[in-house]
């Protein structure tokens, strides 16, 4: 058997850390924005290579108040990819703006900054890539876009943690990034958690306001704001594990390459590497036609797969009210995209049983 992702086994080496993070807590009776939050926003922008880390709930949250922050709202349009988690697009949606879909490369399914300047409008505020699978966008070339029209660059970098461009981390970007720390992302907390991160003084401090009742001191509210804090007990397991990310990303890497390696002749699409981006690869997503027929074949051989995602942000109900321009590489993205097994704590040999399975099932190139 081999599971898609084992919490249980990513968390079990950090088990003795993180009771005693918890133990520490627990007893310290202090338990909102405390000193575990302090400090993990300390480390984490140290981390990112940023000056600033805001400890929020989650990371709909964390992209969400970017854009409050940044006076986004009805009557502006925000740049989003077509192919993304839906939290993207409720980010907009939630501060009142038009989440704006731009479709991305069909090899790294990731926004395409080819597609960005055909698709803004005098009322655009903002340009929203997704560092998609753990690759970051092209932020790069998006930079150059945002600059000449005068927008917003916003990073989702819920599944980029560690992540360069360039040698610059996913965080320190574009203008503000937003994190999660859903308990399946490379950095995950034992619940929810997320964080925003930005070089922008005036942006942390509107922030860190916003996330805590629109207030600076206490009783003193500036700003209708939300409570959306990084409690003291996630921030602190947060802090035993970040120490680790780089060990685990570096394992994540390994087996993508052996993926990669396994899987060069077979009758698959691979995910490909954009010159410049070092991924970490929260997943390792194959592109197969008769999707449901492979996915099925791999779980009667115990191994277990998933789909990011198996209906495009357009075609969800959610979004069904909406008049939406035709979006095609979404539109089959969805029915072809496959997500292997991949974590810190899979083998090399668990990835050869992988490639093994699926090169039996859908052949080799002819
Ligand atoms: C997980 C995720 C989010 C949202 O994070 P939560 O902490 O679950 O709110 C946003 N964007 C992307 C791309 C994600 O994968």
């Amino acid at each position: 058997m081999i599971d898609f992702l084992n919490l249980k086994r990513v968390n079990a080496p950090h088990e003795a850390a993180l009771q005693a993070a918890a133990a520490r807590v627990i007893a310290s009776g202090w338990y909102v924005l405390g000193q575990e939050c302090d400090h993990f926003e300390v480390e984490f922008a140290a981390w990112c290579g940023v000056r600033h880390a805001i400890g929020v709930a989650n990371g709909l949250d964390a992209l969400h108040l970017i854009l409050r922050a940044m006076e986004i709202g009805p009557g502006d349009e925000v740049i989003v990819p077509s192919n993304t988690f839906i939290a993207t697009w409720l980010a907009v949606s939630q501060v009142g703006a038009v989440p704006v879909p731009v479709e991305p490369r069909p090899d790294t399914a990731n926004l395409n900054p080819e597609l960005v300047e055909a698709a803004i409008t005098p009322r655009t505020r903002a340009i929203l890539p997704v560092h998609l699978y753990g690759q970051t966008a092209e932020m790069a070339a998006l930079r150059v876009i945002a600059d000449r029209h005068g927008l917003k660059l916003i990073e989702d970098a819920a599944q980029a943690h560690g992540a360069r461009h360039h040698g610059v981390r996913a965080g320190a970007l574009g203008d503000a990034a937003g994190f999660s720390f859903y308990p399946g992302k490379n950095l995950g907390a034992l619940g929810d958690g997320g964080a925003v991160t930005t070089n922008d003084d005036a942006l942390a401090a509107r922030l860190r306001q916003l996330r805590n009742y629109g207030s600076s001191r206490k009783y003193h509210h500036e700003t209708i704001g939300v409570n959306s804090r990084l409690d003291e007990l996630q921030a602190a397991m947060l802090r035993v594990k970040l120490p680790a990310m780089d060990t685990e990303n570096a394992v994540r890497h390994r087996l993508a390459q052996r993926y990669l390696a396994g899987l060069a002749d077979v009758n698959v699409g691979l995910p490909r590497t954009v010159e410049g981006c070092e991924p970490v690869w929260h997943l390792f997503v194959v592109r197969v036609a008769e999707r449901a027929r492979v996915q099925a074949a791999l779980a009667e051989r115990g191994i277990t797969t998933l789909v990011h995602y198996p209906i495009a942000c357009h075609e969800q109900q959610a979004y069904a009210d909406r008049h939406w321009p035709a979006l095609p590489i979404a539109s089959a993205l969805q029915h072809q995209v496959l997500s292997l097994p991949i974590s810190p704590v899979h083998t090399e040999a668990e990835v050869d049983t992988v490639v093994a399975a699926l090169t039996d099932i859908v052949g080799r190139r002819s």
